[in-house]
């Protein structure tokens, strides 16, 4: 199955992956999670994607497509894969296109997350992240046994630097000005499915299963 996740930041694209990767015994590609394993890892990568990421900006396209192709030449994608954050512009959807049609291969969905801003705000303010094993949690809506404690792993939870209010709202911008038109693109390809992402984590991933089995 090869999937890729759209939707706005804070929209449960990480939450639905987590999930999603185990049913299909696919790897999660995550260009956000890359880029702050980078960061972590004090790359020259990381130095410059930090630079953009902190002001709530893309990254520019020249620095993420090459990872993901090359991401997705790795032997664990023969049987697929789950794009998350990626593409987050027409043109690395275009990019996209032309590295998949030379390695012959096509998309099966793209799954299209909708969630209203007030909720993303709300969602993502409240994000916490496990710092051992990256699980997502949230302090109201997803939260863990033990405050500040990962459920998984017994890591320690962290919140994201961008995760502050005034950037998510500059995210939730940039999402509009330059990530929405891909829906469009999409649907010409037949290839999108929407799903309402108010609905309770279960729920969603049900309706999503149950469309990729359809
Ligand atoms: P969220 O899921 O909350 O939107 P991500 O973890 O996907 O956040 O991305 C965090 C940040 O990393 C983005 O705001 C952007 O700066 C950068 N980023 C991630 N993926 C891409 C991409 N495909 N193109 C450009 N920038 C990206
Ligand atoms: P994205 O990857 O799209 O930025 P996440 O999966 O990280 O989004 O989710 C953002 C926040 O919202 C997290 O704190 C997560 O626990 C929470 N969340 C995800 N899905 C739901 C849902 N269906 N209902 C309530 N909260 C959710
Ligand atoms: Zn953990």
């Amino acid at each position: 199955m090869r999937l890729i996740l759209l939707g706005p930041p804070g929209a449960g694209k990480g939450t639905q992956a987590s999930v999603i990767i185990k049913e299909y015994n696919i790897p999660h590609i995550s260009t956000g999670d890359i880029f702050r394993a980078n960061i972590k890892e004090g790359t020259e990568l990381g130095k410059k994607a930090k630079e953009y990421m902190d002001k709530g900006l893309l990254v520019p396209d020249e620095l993420v497509v090459s990872i993901v192709k090359d991401r997705l030449t790795e032997d664990d994608c023969k049987e697929g894969f789950l794009l998350d954050g990626f593409p987050r512009t027409v043109n690395q959807g275009e990019a996209l296109d032309e590295e998949l049609k030379q390695m012959s291969l096509e998309l099966d969905k793209v799954i299209n997350i909708n969630v209203e801003k007030e909720v993303l705000i709300q969602r993502a303010i409240g994000r916490r992240i496990c710092r051992d094993c990256g699980a997502t949690y949230h302090v109201k809506f997803n939260p863990p046994k033990k405050e500040g404690i990962c459920d998984v792993c017994g890591g320690e939870l962290f919140q994201r630097d961008d995760d502050k209010v005034e950037t998510v709202k500059k995210r939730i911008k940039v999402y509009h000005e330059q990530t929405e038109p891909l829906i469009d693109y999409y649907t010409k390809k037949g290839l999108i499915l929407n799903v309402d992402g108010t609905k309770p984590i279960d729920a969603i991933f049900e309706e999503i299963s149950e469309a990729l089995q359809g």
